[in-house]
């Protein structure tokens, strides 16, 4: 490693060194404190690198996504192609809407971040609206690939990998998480979140890209409404305060429709000769489709469950 790299690193490192009182060790839940800017342990000697990238891995054992890097990659570029920005829109809505009476440094953590577009565009959104406040951005997937994608993307947010299941933060840490068409543990969310803080989840609608999946499988295909059991489960761990549905029409060049079926293949079961269609349109207009959840902490936790 060059100078010019190792310094980088060193810097990169002290960003999760200035944010420790965030942590706690994934396997005996006790304080944490970065060592040396090289590995972040536990009072009761449990190590974890901080890797050169500024990312910390604290799965207690190696985990096998079954995601892969391309997959993160069409999701990247396709958020950057300004796909989800209604969305990110209104999530920041949501956002403001509860900051106006708070502290002037929000925390807001983003699980199951993947690659970390989303919250790299919100952060952004954020910071570019009036009477800004400063946000201390961290995001959370299970997927080292995806973490290490976003750790490279934006040094200035705290990634991690680790198991939302058994997440390595103390309690009451964050203003606000977004779990953004991602697996929830509404318990985890529940203990991680400070009192007055809030949840935002984001569920695809019914309509959610009907087109291309038409195209894929045939007019009868439909996306599984499954909207209302995750809002009956959001609704036992946490007060539903708003619901809304964000629907919007998006032109797709051949490129962009090809980077869509890459990255949503294990939502929809698609099979290997599906993923590599070469058959799509030169043009193809979508519906965008996405149910907003938002809530607060109920004061009494209910039993541990996921979805
Ligand atoms: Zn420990």
């Amino acid at each position: 490693m060059s100078r010019y790299n190792s310094e980088e690193a060193l810097t990169k490192a002290s960003l999760v060194a200035s944010q420790e009182q965030l942590f706690r060790c994934p396997i005996c839940k006790s304080s944490m404190r970065v060592n040396r800017l090289s590995s972040l342990d536990c009072s009761n000697g449990h190590c974890f690198d901080i890797s050169k990238h500024g990312y910390v891995n604290l799965l207690p054992r190696p985990s096998k996504s079954k995601y892969d890097k391309s997959l993160f990659v069409s999701r990247s570029m396709i958020s950057n192609s300004g796909f989800f920005d209604p969305l990110i829109e209104y999530v920041c809505d949501l956002l403001i809407r509860r900051r106006e009476s708070h502290s002037e440094i929000q925390t807001l953590l983003d699980a199951g971040c993947g690659e970390g577009s989303h919250l790299r565009s919100i952060i952004s959104n954020l910071e570019e609206r009036p009477g800004r406040k400063r946000y201390l951005g961290t995001g959370i997937d299970i997927a080292k690939e995806g973490i290490l994608l976003a750790s490279k993307a934006s040094p200035d947010l705290v990634w991690c990998v680790a198991d939302l299941a058994n997440s390595p933060f103390a309690d009451r840490q964050f203003d606000a998480i977004v779990n953004i068409l991602s697996p929830s543990n509404y318990a985890e969310f529940g203990r991680l979140l400070k009192e007055d803080g809030v949840l935002i989840k984001v569920i695809p609608g019914k309509s959610y890209l009907q087109e291309l999946r038409e195209l894929l499988y045939g007019r009868k295909s439909r996306e599984r409404d499954s909207s209302g059991h995750t809002i009956g489960l959001f609704s036992r761990y946490f007060e539903l305060i708003e619901t809304k549905e964000i629907r919007y029409r998006k032109r797709l060049s051949p490129e962009e429709s090809s980077l869509l079926v890459q990255m949503t293949p294990l939502a929809w079961g698609a099979s290997p000769e599906l993923k590599m269609s070469d058959n799509l349109p030169r043009e193809l207009e979508v519906t965008v489709d996405f149910t907003v959840l938002y809530g607060k902490p109920k004061p009494v936790p209910a039993a541990e469950e996921s979805i």
